[in-house]
C-alpha cells in the first residue's frame, strides 16, 4: 500500500517534464538515434526522456523505451536499420515518460527488466496510472496492455554476448528508491537514467543523501560518456555537476535547518547560481528540491490544515446535537402545564 507522503510523491513526478534550457549538443533532440559507440545508440528527445539501445550479435537491449509513442517510432527504427528482435527492454525506473513504452517491446515480443527495489511501483501505481492513460489516450495506446516485469534486478547483472558488454546496475535510492544505470565498460559509456539530466533535476520522488551517495559511485566508473535521462549527451562532468547541485542543495539547507528556520524561510534565503545558470529555473522555484533537503536535515514542515477538519466537522456536529437537546428540553417545559 502506497502512504499518502509517497502517492502525492508519486503524482507530483508523473507531471515531470525537463524543461531546462541548456543548449542542444550534437545528439540534437528529435530524428534518429545517433551511434555514439561501435553498437550503441541514443535519441535526444527532449523535452521527453532520452532513449538508448545497444546492438548485441543477434539482438538488442533497449534501455529506457520513453513514452508509447517513442516507443513505437523507436521499435520501427530497430526493426527498420537494425532488423534484430529486442530481447530486452530496461527501465531505468519507474516514472512513466521513462518507462510506458515498454509494453510496446513487450508486445514485440522483448522481456522487462527493472530493479528488485522498485518492485513496488512497479507492481502498483504504474499498472493503475497505464490503465488510466489507456483510458484518456486510446489512439496512443492502442492494442497495448500493461507489460509487467519479467525480470527484476538486486545489484548488477551483466549481458555479455562477446560482442557487446552491457552491465546493469542499482546503487540504492536516489531520483527514485530502484534506479537502474547502464554501464558499457568497453566504450565507456553510461545510461544514467534521470540519476543525472543536463539541467533540471526532478526530486519528487527522491531520497536526496543517497542521490549524492550513488552519483559518487557513478563518478568512479571513469565514464567517457553520459548519456542522461533528458537533455543532451556530455562526458563525466555532468555527473560532477549533478553531484555539486545536490551537494550544495544538502548543505545549504541543512544550516538553516541547524540555525531554526522554517521551510518557508528557507525556501526564500536558498541560494545556488549555478543551478539557474545551467537548468535555467532557480532553485527557489523548486519547492521539491527544498522540501527533500529540508526533511533530509530533519526539519518537520508544518502542512497547512483545513479550517474544517473532520475532528472539528464532528466536533461542531456534536456542539450542535447538544444545542438541539437543550432546546427541545427547554421547549417541552414550556409545554408542560404549570
Ligand atoms: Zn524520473
Amino acid at each position: 500500500m502506497i502512504g499518502v507522503l509517497r502517492s502525492s510523491r508519486l503524482c507530483l513526478a508523473v507531471a515531470w517534464c525537463a524543461l531546462a534550457l541548456a543548449p542542444a549538443g550534437s545528439d540534437a533532440a528529435g530524428g534518429p538515434a545517433v551511434e555514439i559507440a561501435p553498437g550503441v545508440f541514443t535519441r535526444n528527445l527532449d523535452p521527453a526522456a532520452n532513449q538508448e539501445f545497444v546492438v548485441f550479435d543477434s539482438y538488442v537491449v533497449v534501455f529506457d523505451p520513453g513514452s508509447v509513442v517513442e516507443a513505437r517510432n523507436l521499435l520501427a527504427e530497430i526493426q527498420s536499420r537494425i532488423g534484430k528482435p529486442v530481447r530486452y527492454v530496461i527501465n531505468s525506473h519507474f516514472h512513466p515518460d521513462h518507462s510506458a513504452g515498454a509494453a510496446m517491446f513487450a508486445a514485440a515480443g522483448a522481456e522487462v527488466v527493472v530493479s528488485e527495489a522498485a518492485r513496488p511501483e512497479f507492481e502498483n501505481w504504474v499498472p493503475a496510472d497505464f490503465a488510466k492513460k489507456v483510458a484518456a489516450r486510446p489512439d496512443d495506446y492502442r492494442g497495448l496492455t500493461y507489460a509487467k516485469p519479467t525480470r527484476y534486478l538486486r545489484e548488477t547483472w551483466v549481458i555479455d554476448d562477446g560482442v557487446q558488454r552491457l552491465e546493469l546496475m542499482h546503487f540504492g535510492p536516489g531520483h527514485t528508491t530502484g534506479d537502474l544505470v547502464g554501464w558499457l565498460p568497453g566504450p565507456r559509456v553510461l545510461f544514467a537514467g534521470d540519476l543525472s539530466t543536463n539541467g533540471q533535476h526532478n526530486l519528487a520522488s527522491a531520497d536526496l543523501p543517497g542521490w549524492i551517495a550513488v552519483l559518487e559511485r557513478l563518478r568512479m566508473l571513469g565514464a567517457r560518456q553520459v548519456v542522461p535521462g533528458h537533455k543532451s549527451l556530455a562526458g563525466p562532468e555532468l555527473l560532477d555537476k549533478s553531484h555539486q547541485y545536490l551537494r550544495e542543495l544538502r548543505t545549504q539547507v541543512a544550516a538553516m535547518v541547524a540555525r531554526g528556520m522554517s521551510y518557508e524561510q528557507v525556501m526564500q534565503a536558498v541560494d545556488i547560481p549555478m543551478y539557474e545558470q545551467w537548468s535555467g529555473v532557480s532553485v527557489r522555484n523548486e519547492p521539491t528540491h527544498v522540501r527533500r533537503a529540508y526533511e533530509a536535515a530533519g526539519g518537520t514542515i508544518d502542512e497547512p490544515r483545513p479550517r474544517w477538519s473532520r475532528r472539528r466537522l464532528a466536533a461542531a456536529a456534536g456542539g450542535a446535537g447538544l444545542v438541539m437537546a437543550a432546546g427541545l428540553f427547554l421547549w417541552r417545559r414550556r409545554l408542560r402545564p404549570a
